[in-house]
C-alpha cells in the first residue's frame, strides 16, 4: 500500500500550524519526499516516515517556499550517520541551483558525507522519474515563473494515482497527467502570474475527470469555506482542503 502524506500546505508564508507546502509518497519499499518545508527533520518525524527509508527528493522548482529548508535537512541527515547514497531529482536548471546553494556551504569539504546523485527530470509530458516495488512516478512541466514540475504517482498494486501541481497556472500539461486521477492536490495560490485561483484549480480538475481534488499552498489567513466554495463554482466533485499531515493511501 502507498501513501502520500502531506508535510505543509502554506503559500509563501508558514505559520504554527501550515508548514510551506511539501510532501512525501511512502511504502514498505522507501520513501520520496517532495520539495522542501522550513525543515524536513521535523516534518517527516511528526508523520513518523523515518528518515532511513527515504530513497530520493525531488525538487519541483527553485522557489525559497520549496527548497530553503533543503540544506539544513541535507545536512541534518549527514550529521545523523546516513551513509546510503540519495536520489535528488528536478529539471536541470533547478538542480545546477541547487547545487549552487550547498556549495556556498562548501558542504564538499563535510568530511564522511553520504553520497548524493543529481538526476536531471526530462522536460517532456509524463516522463518517468522514479519507479519502486510500491509506486511509480511521472511528472510534466507546468507553468509558473520559473521552470517547475507537476508529480504523478501510481500505485503499483492498484493503479490509483494522485497527482500533484506544485506552483503553476493552468496548463494543458497538468490536465493530461491529472486524466482520470483519484486525487488532484493542487496549488490555490490566486490567479496571479504563474498560480491559480481555486476556480482555476477546479476547472482543471473538471477537465482531468479526477474524483477528489484537495487545494493547497493556500494562503493562511484565506477563510477555507471561501476557498472551497470558489473551486465548487468549477468543479462537481468532492473537495477538500489540504492540512498538514493529512494522509491519502492509494
Ligand atoms: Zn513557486
Ligand atoms: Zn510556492
Amino acid at each position: 500500500m502507498a501513501k502520500l502524506v502531506i508535510l505543509g500546505t502554506a503559500s509563501f508564508i508558514p505559520d504554527e500550524t501550515h508548514d510551506n507546502a511539501h510532501m512525501a509518497v511512502y511504502g514498505p519499499s522507501g520513501s520520496v519526499l517532495i520539495d522542501s518545508g522550513i525543515n524536513p527533520l521535523v516534518s517527516l518525524k511528526r508523520a513518523k516516515v523515518p528518515f532511513e527509508s527515504l530513497l530520493a527528493i525531488i525538487v519541483t522548482h527553485f522557489h525559497p517556499d520549496h527548497v530553503s529548508g533543503l540544506p539544513n535537512f541535507l545536512m541534518g541527515l549527514w550529521l545523523m550517520g546516513r551513509k546510503t547514497n540519495l536520489n535528488i531529482y528536478g529539471f536541470r536548471v533547478t538542480l545546477d541551483k541547487v547545487q549552487a546553494l550547498m556549495s556556498l556551504f562548501e558542504w564538499k569539504d563535510w568530511p564522511g558525507f553520504y553520497p548524493v546523485a543529481f538526476e536531471p527530470v526530462r522536460p517532456a509530458e509524463n516522463a518517468l522519474i522514479i519507479e519502486t516495488p510500491d509506486f511509480r512516478i511521472h511528472s510534466s512541466p507546468t507553468h509558473h515563473l520559473v521552470p517547475s514540475l507537476a508529480l504523478k504517482f501510481t500505485s503499483q498494486a492498484n493503479g490509483h494515482s494522485i497527482v500533484y501541481s506544485s506552483d503553476t497556472s493552468p496548463c494543458d500539461a497538468l490536465a493530461h497527467l491529472a486524466q482520470e486521477a483519484d486525487v488532484l492536490v493542487h496549488e490555490v495560490a490566486g490567479a496571479a502570474s504563474g498560480h491559480s485561483s481555486p476556480a482555476m484549480a477546479g476547472s482543471i480538475a473538471r477537465q482531468a475527470g479526477v474524483g477528489h481534488l484537495v487545494l493547497i499552498h493556500y494562503h493562511t489567513k484565506d477563510n477555507p469555506d471561501d476557498l472551497i466554495a470558489e473551486a465548487q463554482s468549477t468543479f462537481s466533485g468532492k473537495i477538500s482542503l489540504a492540512h498538514d499531515q493529512d494522509v491519502f493511501e492509494f
